[in-house]
């Protein structure tokens, strides 16, 4: 296990999020150790080193097509040609025999260009729809080029290309890059194990019975989802009450086993929230509330065990604030500790179909969705209902607009960064 540095050491004045991000960013390292998985079920792991390929991919030169390879020196300049056909190779197969100049021999997809005793090879091929064929004969037309439909060996990879850098989540198309260069495994970073702890008396788990004045808990599942989705290994430690030494205990045997801590709730300034307190008591918060909204009150922070510093990221209590505050504040975290190099998601700007003012100096999101207006343009319009408790916001959206701190009003028509969640969510 990697040892952390000092997570993240205080501020002397509330961060804004990129300032908080940077700040974390270059004090932690990822702690999750090497395994080596099948290939099958390599999809959405991260990397550990760097893939370079001990192959040419393709291994050899090969035919692009259905069709007939030729010497192109044996073509007329002008006017067609006519040869005879001289054997025949399939993909998978060898060619029995020896092309010679003069001749045309019959070639499919992925076969192999066959060479002569001295070394020379065909080296323009017809497709089948453009030849006439007439018993063993061929006609060509003028005009094709040489090199036509031939494949050649390493030209989707070299030997020694590196293929894959470390510290890559990968997708379909790189585990299908690995299966090219003959991998069958794949050397990655084991799951960041996460605890999750939701805390507060009223909050009630689903399939439990239910006490006035109780609600459901959303936070634990929509972060256990969130988790998941980034290939954590989520401990589930259930849901805390209202009281400071419950949390303190729970938290300190969490720490143990687990990589990072991930509580929500409890983080404001009530008489009531306790989280900081407990964590002060098992480490240091190192930063509480940042420019933000929703989730001001979240606090990053730490708890010893032993020689580790295990972080704690202490997130809000209501559900839209909690997933928010997840996607732009622990999720790069949690990347970071995951071993990912790319933490930062891509956003795309979108004329707005809303206008509003907003405060200087704080980053703000809106819950959003994208629509075309009657020329069929795309925009993006604004939930109608802000309040950071209304999670069917968040269903009904597509995404997230941010605004940026030095933003203090939006006009229709005006370019705004729009965060799809398909690209925090998959
Ligand atoms: P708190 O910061 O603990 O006062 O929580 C702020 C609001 O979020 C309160 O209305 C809580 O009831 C609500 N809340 C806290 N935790 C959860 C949870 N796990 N699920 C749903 N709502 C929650
Ligand atoms: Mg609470």
């Amino acid at each position: 296990m990697g040892k952390l540095n000092d997570c993240f050491s205080r501020p002397a004045k509330m961060l804004t999020l990129n300032e908080a991000v940077a700040r974390f960013s270059e004090n932690i390292v990822s702690v999750c150790i090497a395994e080596e998985v099948e290939l099958a079920s390599a999809i959405g792991r991260i990397t550990f080193s760097d893939v370079i390929s001990s192959i040419d991919v393709p291994p050899q030169n090969n035919s692009a097509v259905d069709g007939f390879a030729v010497y192109h020196d044996d073509l007329n300049v002008s006017g067609s040609t006519t040869l005879p056909i001289r054997g025949r190779v399939v993909a998978g197969g060898n060619f029995v025999g020896n092309p010679e100049r003069g001749q045309a021999i019959q070639i499919f997809t992925g076969a192999p260009i066959p060479h002569n005793t001295r070394g020379l090879s065909p080296d323009t091929i017809f497709m089948i729809e453009d030849v006439v064929v007439d018993g063993d004969k061929i006609t060509l037309p003028e005009g094709q080029m040489k090199g036509s439909n031939i494949r050649m060996a390493g030209e989707d990879v070299k030997k020694g290309d590196t293929i894959i850098n470390y510290g890559k989540r990968l997708r379909p198309q790189e585990v299908g890059i690995l299966a090219a260069i003959g991998y069958s495994k794949v050397k990655v970073r084991a799951p960041l194990k996460v605890a999750i702890f939701s805390t507060g008396d009223e909050i009630c788990d689903p399939g439990e019975k239910i006490r006035s004045g109780q609600i459901f808990d959303i936070n634990r599942y929509s972060l256990m989802s969130l988790l998941k989705k980034l290939g954590c290994k989520v401990n589930d430690m259930g849901i805390l009450p209202d009281d400071k030494d419950a949390i303190r205990e729970s938290i300190r045997s969490a720490s143990r086993n687990n990589d990072l801590l991930l509580t929500s709730g409890g983080v404001s300034m009530g008489e009531e929230d306790h989280v900081r307190t407990a964590i002060n008591e098992l480490g240091k918060i190192d930063l509480w509330k940042l420019l933000i909204k929703p989730g001001r009150p979240i606090a990053l922070g730490h708890v010893n065990d032993d020689d580790r510093e295990v972080p704690v990221i202490a997130l809000p209590g209501n559900p839209v604030a909690v997933m928010v505050t997840f996607l732009r504040v622990a999720r790069p975290l949690v990347l970071i500790l995951s071993g990912s190099v790319d933490i930062h998601p891509n956003y795309f700007s979108i004329p707005s179909a809303f206008s509003l003012t907003k405060k200087k100096g704080r980053r703000e999101w809106l819950r959003a969705s994208l629509v075309r207006d009657k020329e069929d343009h795309l925009k993006v319009k604004k939930f109608p209902f802000d309040g950071s408790g209304i999670l069917s916001s968040m269903v009904s959206s597509d995404g997230l607009v941010e605004l940026s701190e030095d933003i203090v009003k939006v006009s229709e028509g005006d370019l705004v960064d729009f965060l799809p969640f398909s690209e925090v969510l998959n």
